[in-house]
């Protein structure tokens, strides 16, 4: 235990460098990490951290995996990247099977994007292709809930929660989008009637505007950490199909088991029209991501006059990035992943309930390998951060929600010792400020 990890920060880098949203110089020093191995990471003047975070969903295996080491390596020897247009390779190609064969059934066309954000870009002129090809001029639009999170570049931004993201500050430069309320909070709770009757209105009113709606399926993120249910989901599905609008289901947060399904569409039993993949594809290892299909998105697209998908990144499809990914999600299939999940969804939910009597605490909540502590008020970040170092954890809230996605390789004694040590920041914390 230590508090020096804030004397080691570094001078160039508080001048220099930006971090995710953050000012320059930042209101707080940014901790210098030496290595990360496992579920810990280690600071420079080495104090060990276990990460709470998987570095933002990604890190799903830990740091340092010896079989990820190992597959970049191999394929570092062969060539680090090669362009896409005209020239394929075989990660590429393994790598597309690997995907087709655990995704959604009906999903079966990829397209290789260079990060999350871009993938959902993707979508989004996948989508106003499909339906410029379908010969329906009108729908140009895109329709998405309250509390959406979908990244940062300029169309994810116009779809992310309109209050809570960043429509305030470039609010006219974006396109108008169509909003719903969020999914009513709650992964057991049963859609009521008027729940069933706002959302069919809305399609009733806007269905013809629309060539998509994306939606975080059953997990919505970095917009609120808020689980809902698989019948909203399903219900969205139904109204697509009615209407012709493309389902867009994000799961760069979701895929690849952080929800308690090898992908949270599973736990609705629906296939979306466009998939985006991120994060955790690469097993935190590079950025990568995809946009998927179903063939009848592609032939519509195809078929028409303009067949070709115009979106071409110059690394797309880096063979470092698709042999990784292959050697991750062999990984996640070795590891029995539901009952890993549902495992780490009873340890977490056990030790973190107690945070519920405390009157600073909102909530306590938790689905597949996420938790959350949902506070009255956001956090005060540099106060809370030091009782993390001091604590030996890595979690990094924003505004009022704590929470932790850990690697999914964290044993059952280390995620107890990352909840109780949570709980006690937690606490801390709290009685602090006078709020015990
Ligand atoms: C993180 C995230 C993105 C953006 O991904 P980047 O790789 O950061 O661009 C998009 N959608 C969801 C649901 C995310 O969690």
């Amino acid at each position: 235990m230590t508090t020096d990890v804030f004397q080691s920060t570094s001078d160039f880098d508080q001048k220099h460098l930006w971090h995710p949203y953050a000012s320059l110089p930042p209101t707080y020093r940014n901790i210098v990490i030496d290595h990360a191995d496992g579920i810990y990471i280690v600071t420079q003047d080495g104090t060990r951290l276990i990460d709470g975070m998987s570095s933002w969903w990604a890190s799903v295996h830990g740091y340092n995996h010896p079989a990820l080491n190992e597959a970049i390596v191999q394929q570092l020897g062969k060539m680090a990247h090669v362009m896409f247009g005209g020239l394929t390779h075989q990660p590429a190609i393994d790598l597309g099977k690997k995907l087709l064969d655990i995704v959604p059934a009906g999903l079966d066309a990829i397209f290789y994007a260079d990060s999350g954000s871009i993938a959902v870009e993707v979508a989004l002129k996948m989508a106003l292709q499909y339906q410029v090809a379908a010969k329906r001029p009108t729908k140009q639009q895109f329709a998405s809930t309250h509390s959406g999170y979908y990244g940062d570049t300029w169309h994810a931004m116009s779809v992310c929660d309109p209050v809570n993201g960043m429509h305030s500050l470039y609010g006219k430069q974006l396109p108008m989008q169509h909003f719903v309320p969020a999914p009513p909070l709650g992964f057991e709770r049963a859609l009521t009637t008027e729940d069933r009757t706002a959302l069919s209105q809305f399609f009733v009113e806007h269905g013809a505007q629309l060539a998509g709606f994306i939606i975080e399926p059953i997990i919505q993120g970095a917009g609120g950490m808020r689980f809902y249910s698989p019948e909203y989901l399903q219900l969205l599905r139904e109204l697509c199909d009615e209407h012709d609008v493309l389902l867009i289901a994000d799961e760069i947060a979701t895929g690849f088991g952080r929800s308690g399904k090898l992908f949270a569409c599973e736990h609705a039993d629906i296939t979306p029209d466009i998939m985006t993949l991120g994060k955790a594809l690469t097993g935190g290892y590079m950025t990568f991501a995809a946009t998927l299909c179903t063939r009848k998105v592609a032939d519509t697209i195809h078929h028409s006059d303009y067949p070709a998908l115009m979106h071409g990144p110059t690394f797309m499809g880096n063979p470092l990035a698709c042999t990784v990914a292959c050697a991750s999600i062999d990984l996640i299939l070795s590891y029995d992943i539901e009952a890993r999940t549902a495992n780490m969804q009873a340890i977490m939910e056990q030790q973190l309930s107690p945070a519920e009597q405390l009157a600073g605490v909102a909530e306590v909540r938790c689905l597949g390998a996420v938790a959350v502590i949902e506070l009255h008020e956001a956090v005060d970040m540099p106060i809370f951060q030091s009782l993390l170092i001091e604590h030996d954890i890595w979690v990094r809230p924003f505004g009022k929600l704590v929470y932790i996605m850990p690697p999914y390789i964290i044993t059952d004694e280390e995620l107890i010792t990352l909840c109780q040590a949570l709980l006690k920041v937690v606490r801390t914390y709290l009685e602090n400020r006078g709020q015990p």
